[in-house]
């Protein structure tokens, strides 16, 4: 393939949809990837998915519309997310999930579903593949590969974007480094699927001064995308909002990194019975801990500067329920053996010495909220009081805020077209998925499967849309 009609750079969520779709148009597509495989954040995402007015929802009876489901991520993002992105995302979605039926996504019989893991919507419409972000890439990869067999796709793996080529203003092609050396890619429309940026501590850390946060994305996103964009003159938004993830452990002391699938705090009361207190540096209650919205403890965890510890005592360790996802007893036992990230002592004193927490703020703690769950009253408002925190040894998880999405991205119009600072769009720019961040979609807040479904069907409006520029050019 000589100069394809569209270069999609980077071959995840929003890239392989983008690319599929432009080659079934009839375009001549390239794909520049960095790593050595496709599928991006699908790897490690949870894949949860929503939309409204689906064939799968409607085979199972829910009546639902985009209007609904606006309206819903509007209320949770607190009304910050862009109208028309959300109007064009919310629309698109049921095709979107359509088109996955058609690629015989394995659709569970029990979904779609009202999930808690988030502020809840008002309708079940929120659905994931047993494999998780995994099943979607499965549905999709089989479909991109024909293309590519078939030449409609010319894929480069392991070839990194650095820079974005210009004439006149206007976007021509892209240079980067490839394990073969540098390369350069001339064409009329360059697509920007790169991801987010929350692996990135510079990055993030530029963006979100003075916020403490692990980051969990997959190593992939380093925001070089948004990095290529800002270095010709796009425009960046979104940076004043970010909403940590609670409840994330620490994977190294020191690392500034966590693995949600490799240690998790599950703090929501709609599925499990909350027995711990939550406590920060000074040994205080800082929320009822089984605080039923998602965003309250969101928003709690990121007042205390983003750390807290979770503690508990013998009694409550319980393998059938565990405050850490996966984890058992030992496992726990394990952990405060070792004293990094889990401590364990016989006296409540000395737990708050050993972990780094005031000693008498954490007695004093312990002895209003134990005479709570006595009373049956407690002052934070908690209704779970099943027991006190009595038992030796006692035990305490540190727990911080992390993120595995980034909240700022380049600033797009309706046309996807990525905007300079003065609001005009960029000739010959596109961008989908993360890189245009996920409050322009959720806001601020997390409203469920608002990552992963927009992603999709932004890369397929672009693709068709592009394709269709260069089919009638
Ligand atoms: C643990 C976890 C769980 C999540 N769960 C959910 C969920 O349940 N629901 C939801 O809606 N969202 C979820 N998200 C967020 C969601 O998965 C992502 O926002 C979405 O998948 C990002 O899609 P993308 O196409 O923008 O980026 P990606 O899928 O990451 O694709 C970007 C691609 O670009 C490539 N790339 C990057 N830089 C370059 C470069 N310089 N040159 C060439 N290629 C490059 C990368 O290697 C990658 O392949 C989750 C995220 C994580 C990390």
């Amino acid at each position: 393939m000589s100069s394809p009609d569209i270069l999609v750079i980077g071959a995840g969520t929003a890239g392989i949809p983008c690319a599929i779709s432009g080659a079934e148009a009839g375009a001549r597509v390239a794909v520049v990837e960095k790593t050595a495989e496709l599928g991006g954040t699908l790897h490690i995402s949870a894949g949860q998915m929503s939309a409204a007015g689906s064939r799968v929802q409607r085979a199972r009876e829910i009546e639902d519309s985009p209007q609904e489901h606006y309206d819903d991520v509007m209320c949770i993002g607190h009304g910050y997310a862009d109208p028309e992105l959300l109007e064009q995302a919310v629309t698109e979605a049921a095709s979107t999930l359509d088109w996955l039926g058609e690629l015989e996504f394995p659709f569970p019989e029990d979904m779609p579903i009202v999930y808690y893991g988030h502020d809840p919507y008002s309708r079940a419409r929120t659905i994931w593949g047993v494999e998780m972000g995994v099943s979607i890439l499965k549905t999709i990869q089989p479909r991109f590969e024909e293309l590519v067999d078939a030449g409609s796709i010319e894929l480069h793996l392991e070839h990194r974007l650095e820079r974005l080529l210009l004439d006149g203003g206007r976007v021509i092609g892209v240079a980067g480094t490839a394990s073969s050396g540098p390369f350069e890619f001339p064409a009329p429309h360059v697509v920007l699927t790169t991801g987010g940026y929350a692996a990135s501590r510079a990055l993030f850390t530029e963006l979100h001064p003075n916020v403490h946060c692990l980051l969990g994305a997959r190593e992939s996103s380093t925001g070089d995308g948004i990095q290529a964009a800002r270095e010709i003159g796009a425009d960046l938004r979104g940076a004043e909002h970010h909403l940590p993830t609670p409840g994330c452990i620490e994977l190294e002391p020191g690392s500034g990194k966590t693995d949600i699938w490799d240690a998790f705090a599950n703090a929501a009361p709609q599925y499990r019975a909350i027995k711990e207190i939550h406590v920060n540096d000074r040994g205080e209650r800082f929320l009822r801990e089984d605080e039923p919205s998602a965003d309250a403890r969101e928003r709690a965890l990121a007042a205390q500067g983003g750390r807290a510890w979770i503690v508990f005592d013998e009694a409550m360790l319980d393998d059938d329920d565990p405050v850490i996802v996966g984890w058992t007893a030992d496992m726990v036992r394990d952990e405060a053996v070792r004293g990094e990230r889990v401590w364990r002592a016989d006296t409540l004193e000395q737990l708050a010495e050993a972990a780094g927490m005031d000693a008498p703020g954490l007695l004093a703690t312990t002895e209003a909220y134990n005479a709570g769950v006595r009373d049956g009253d407690d002052l934070l408002g908690r209704q779970q009081l099943d027991g006190q925190l009595a038992t030796a040894p006692f035990y305490a998880i540190a727990i911080h805020a992390g993120t595995v999405v980034g909240f700022a991205g380049l600033t797009v119009d309706r046309e996807l077209r990525v905007l300079d600072q003065a609001g005009s769009p960029i000739p010959g720019l596109y961008a989908a998925g993360e890189v245009i961040g996920v409050a322009a979609l959720m806001g601020d807040g997390y409203g469920g499967g608002m990552c992963v479904t927009p992603a999709l069907s932004f890369g397929r409006i672009l693709g068709r849309r592009l394709a269709g520029l260069a089919v009638t050019s």
